[in-house]
């Protein structure tokens, strides 16, 4: 699932999910003020944002339909487009199997079935310009060699009608696509993409289509080498070593213990189907795939009989059959859709346990790094809605907030430092429930087994509290009003939540339509209480489930590094039984693929695949609707959108008078206003208030450097939502949480810290390029010092401390914690933000200057100037992994570049072409990318699961030449500056318009100036190409390198270049 998998928390269980590539806000800075900002906000996620996102989990498949689900655009300038009739569709080929008025989403969805293969459509019809289209295929593996994983990379590589090294790229280069991106599950394989604007929508559609059915990779060994695996040899005299994206993607996913729990969890409870194996691929198996297997599983499955299409939006009907009736028709029926049908588990007679082993760091105490979890396959049948409605819901009580008593009992239990991989899965075959911890000390693991159990039979027997149900259930029907998909397509969480019944042959409409099967629940409910209701469930599902698997992990120092003895022992045996004949060939072919990577293609190939022009470009920017005026002597931002009546607000209190020593304290002080409690409420009734109450609270810290400026924006934002007429009681919880909590609990205080500890160490892990990045700008500028002190390495140092301090000077810490309260909470320098439609606005507003009146007003003054650094020098941070991520950075500012919004487009240009080939195609990296922060003038390059170290850094200094020898015709810069504009005009809902909007006014980014910056993107030519190159230069001359590695990569860079990093030690 999409949005669970983007949103969830790492405690959450898991789907193993593969991307083609990270969501485009993940790395990309290049709307101003949005994604940086969007990062921020990302890594904010304790407290009720993350409960919030739980709450959307409910619904088989994230409640992110739409209740009554008034779409969110204030205008809709088409009128309702006519259905094919059942005669025009048989003309197409077509058969019209059923159609459904669908109220939830306020859509028509037909599903036709095409007559001469068997493919079926289901074709959405609304007023949502968002358009979204989506292929899926049932793509079972019998072995964990990894086919649909490389499978759906390579068939993106190029295809009958477009016979590009990489159409997929060149879409991400010009297009407007709100969404474009391809995932393997366990079980199938989905090409989605969407776009608001029509005429790119059908592009697309047309790309991906072809993609699929005609890709040239079953024809092109390279592409499987490429995406795949091969053994590389530069010279004959050279050892060989194993090369290929998917290969060192997947080393990355096995380098994080909570992906390996989640995999072995996954392969135990199903031994016997599909389930037990890896779709991904194991990096000790891909090796062992075939390019004749590789194309055999594409014949097989990658057909319109095993094919499942989705066509949603505004878009005409009729058109949709059409195209499709292009590709289908040149099929005939195959037995595919028999040959991939997905085998249930059956359930065992008694449970099972398993023992494994995961590499980790040397240092610390490894006693205390073991995990467990406890699994248990819900059903050999898949349940019908109403049941898997309830255990959602029980999911939800029991686990999705901080106050939820399985959740909580673990926590205060103090056997572990976080929960890990726990939660109701419902996306495969048959549901499974698991729950752990992580960070518990080896001769603790059976208690953590027994207090798991002896919590779930209080919970069957006592039941859950009423106020605990009731916050529960607005929660989630507040999120399905809500419908709020965040970045990605309404239209594309649909479709995942159909898929998830329709790819086993169940109906497709059921998981759209959910107000019935709530509305019962409800009712039961109410009648019966919810111990009738939950009491059963724990009982049949859970406690008298014998299909139990307990697993024990364990840390192994050894296992990083034995990994790798044995991959090179493999490859010097291949290399042995080489004849020197043969390891010349190895070596030509070697070459000749990467000459085949770095041939750029012809002008005329690059034409085939169709863009748009830039008049189909809008000139102008699109403005929030922003009205500044004053409340009590406060400045209030007032955006008037239609948000499906409710009111969303921020609340922004200045640091900027904080001592810089209480900086890293400020996470945990913002989980502390959420999770300690106040004098008269403990932390779980404050908690069950906000969730009957509103739609959720979140505190977080925001910093940015501001352009042309040299002091940093540094902000706390309060944000809130609630329905328009509990108003009031949001602005009476944001003042009772701001005011009224108090920092006395100790051991809450304890459980915060080994949490961040347990988060901040999965990021560095799974995502060191942000450590990275962290780091380097902290080198480079206050902004960036500020922000790493809260979520970088120093962070990671600074927590480590504090766990020891704690006991000794818990005194000392609960009164910093009241200082930072003291410093921010101030009308002066308040700003409130507020988004709903005008009348809303008005009425709302008398709660707002009662609350702001309750605010102590201080005069302004004392401010902190904040002018501090890491020290710059090149640095290499130590983890156990075996991919690296490399990072070097440097401020073009300050070698004289002058800001032009060509920037945007150039750096977005090198990352797709320079970067992509250079440390993807053939460095064999996951992902390298390069960000522009336009607010402070770091330009930084980045790398992401990558095999090399001072490779890369070559490449990143090489970029400069490629700029000054780059030779882009007009088409090519056409579709550079509109994909840009793609990325500028990204597609929001109307609380991140309202948000974004706040950003701005932040930073100081008029609208004024974003029409000039829009009017330099437009006008982009290749002079400002070259001219960039001498910016890029100064980050190669000047610039500081960081990388988070292995410690054997380390050691072999400061060898071959002396002492090039310092080298620090993390986990
Ligand atoms: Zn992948």
């Amino acid at each position: 699932m999409l949005l669970r998998s983007l949103t969830r928390s790492s405690s959450n269980a898991s789907t193993s999910l593969f991307f083609r590539l990270f969501p485009r806000s993940y790395f990309s800075r290049s709307s101003p003020a949005t994604a940086r900002s969007i990062r921020r906000l990302s890594d904010a996620g304790t407290g009720s944002e993350l409960f919030l996102r739980r709450g959307l989990r409910l619904l088989p498949a994230a409640a992110s339909g739409c209740l009554s689900g008034q779409f969110s655009r204030a205008v809709s300038t088409q009128t309702a487009p006519s259905y094919p009739g059942q005669d025009e569709a048989e003309k197409l080929g077509f058969e019209k199997a059923r159609e459904e008025f669908i109220s939830e989403c306020k859509s028509k969805a037909v599903l036709f079935r095409h007559k001469k293969t068997g493919c079926e459509v289901m074709s959405v019809s609304n007023d949502d310009e968002n358009k979204v289209f989506g292929v899926v295929f049932r793509t079972p593996p019998k072995d964990s060699t990894g086919i649909p994983h490389i499978l759906e990379h390579s068939v993106l590589c190029g295809s009958r009608k477009y016979p590009l090294k990489e159409p997929f790229v060149e879409l991400l280069k010009g297009s407007l696509y709100t969404f474009l991106n391809a995932f393997t599950y366990p079980d199938r394989t989905c090409y989605p993409v969407a776009s608001t604007n029509t005429k790119d929508f059908y592009n697309l559609v047309d790309v991906y289509l072809d993609a699929v059915f005609f890709p040239k990779c079953v024809d092109d060994v390279h592409t499987f080498q490429q995406e795949g695996w091969h053994y590389e040899l530069n010279h004959p005299s050279e050892d060989i070593s194993y090369k290929g994206v998917v290969f060192n993607e997947m080393k990355g996913v096995y380098s994080q213990p909570d992906n390996i729990l989640g995999r072995i969890t996954q392969q135990a409870l199903c031994p016997e189907n599909t389930y037990g194996v890896d779709s991904g691929g194991d990096p000790k198996d891909i090796p062992k795939l075939t390019f004749d297997k590789f194309k055999e599983f594409h014949c097989q499955y990658y057909h319109p009989s095993n094919a499942r299409i989705w066509f949603y939006g505004d878009d005409d009907p009729v058109q949709r059959l059409k195209v499709l009736s292009e590709y289908l028709d040149m099929f005939d029926a195959s037995p595919a859709r028999d040959s991939s049908k997905v085998e249930p588990q059956k359930l065992f007679s008694g449970p099972r346990r398993i023992v494994e082993k995961y590499p980790a760091g040397g240092d610390g105490d490894l006693k205390k790094k073991h995990m467990v979890c406890l699994n248990w396959l819900l059903s050999e049948k898949p349940l019908d809605l109403q049941t898997q409605l309830a255990l959602g819901f029980l999911d939800h009580l029991m686990l999705g907030t901080p106050a939820s008593p399985l959740r909580k009992i673990l926590l205060e239990s103090g056997l572990g430092e976080a929960l890990v991989n726990s939660g109701v899965e419902d996306e495969l075959l048959q549901p499974q429930f698991s729950v752990g911890l992580k960070g518990v000390s080896d001769d603790k693991v059976q208690k953590v087994e027994e207090l798991i159990m002896s919590t779930l039979r209080k919970l069957a027997d006592e039941g859950f509290d009423t106020d605990a149900v009731e916050a529960s259930m607005n929660t989630i029907e507040f999120s399905m009003r809500e419908n709020n998909t965040g970045s990605s397509p309404r239209g594309l969480s649909l479709m995942l939540q159909s898929i998830g019944k329709w790819i086993y042959d169940m109906d497709p409409f059921e998981p759209l339509k959910y107000e019935e099967p709530l509305k019962t629940l409800k009712a039961r409910i109410a009648e019966e209480g919810s111990k009738a209701v939950f009491s059963p469930l724990i009982e049949k599902f859970i406690l008298n489930n014998p299909h139990c698997v307990t697993i024990e992990m364990q840390p192994d120092p050894e296992k990083a590094s034995q990994e790798e003895v044995e991959e090179k022992n493999i490859l010097q045996k291949v290399k042995a039984s080489m004849t020197d004949e043969e390891l010349a060939e190895l070596a030509r072919a070697t070459e000749e693929l990467r000459l085949k990577q770095e041939t750029p293609d012809s002008p005329e190939a690059l034409k085939c695949v169709p863009s748009l022009n830039l008049s189909d470009i809008p000139k102008k920017p699109t403005y929030v609707p922003t009205e500044v005026g004053d409340v009590n002597g406060v400045k209030v931002l007032r955006h008037d959108l239609f948000t499906n009546d409710i009111l969303y607000t921020e609340v922004v209190f200045d640091m900027g008078a904080l001592r810089h020593e209480l900086l890293p304290l400020v996470p945990l002080f913002c989980q502390s206003l959420l999770e300690m409690g106040t004098q008269d409420m403990s932390f779980v009734q404050l908690n069950q208030l906000i969730g009957r109450k509103t739609g959720g609270i979140t505190v977080y810290p925001f910093t940015s450097s501001v352009w042309g400026s040299d002091v940093p924006c540094s902000k706390i934002i309060v944000r809130g939502k609630s329905m328009v007429g509990r108003a009031e009681d949001l602005f009476n919880l944001m003042n009772c949480v701001l005011q009224e909590v108090r920092f006395t609990d100790k051991q809450r205080f304890k459980q915060f810290i080994s949490q961040s500890r347990a988060r901040m160490e999965n990021r560095l892990r799974g995502s060191g390029q942000g450590i990275a990045a962290a780091r380097m700008d902290a080198m480079l500028n206050a902004a960036g010092w500020m922000s790493e002190q809260m979520n970088g390495l120093s962070y990671i140092e600074f927590l480590h401390t504090l766990e020891q301090k704690v006991d000794q000077d818990w005194e000392g810490i609960s009164s910093s914690l009241e200082e930072i309260r003291t410093s921010l909470l101030s009308k002066n320098g308040c700003i409130v933000n507020m988004t709903a439609d005008g009348k809303s606005l008005t009425s709302t507003e008398k709660f707002v200057g009662k609350f702001l009146d309750s605010l102590p007003e201080k005069p302004s003054g004392g401010q902190v100037t904040w002018d501090a650094r890491v020290p710059l020098r090149n640095e290499a941070i130590v983890i156990p992994t075996q991919v690296n991520y490399v990072g070097k950075a440097g401020n073009i500012y300050s070698s004289g570049y002058k800001l032009d919004g060509s920037s945007y487009v150039i750096s977005k240009h090198i990352g797709n072409t320079w970067l992509w080939d250079r440390v993807r195609v053939s460095g064999g990296a996951y992902g390298g990318f390069c960000d522009f922060d336009s607010h402070s003038g770091v330009f930084s390059f980045l790398s992401y699961r990558d095999p090399n170290l001072l490779k890369t850094l070559d490449i990143y200094d090489g970029t400069g030449d490629f700029l000054r020898g780059l030779d882009v015709d007009e088409d090519t810069l056409t579709k550079a500056v509109i994909g840009t504009i793609g990325d500028v005009d990204s597609y929001q809902l109307p609380d991140a318009k309202g948000y974004s909007s706040l950003l701005r006014h932040l930073l100081n980014v008029t609208d004024e100036e974003r029409q000039i910056r829009r009017a330099e993107i437009l006008s982009t030519s290749l002079k400002d190409f070259k001219e960039f190159a001498e910016a890029v230069d100064s980050v190669r001359d000047k610039g500081v390198a960081v990388a988070v590695a292995s410690q054997e990569d380390i050691d072999a860079a400061n060898k071959e270049r002396s002492d090039f990093f310092e080298v620090k030690k993390a986990l």
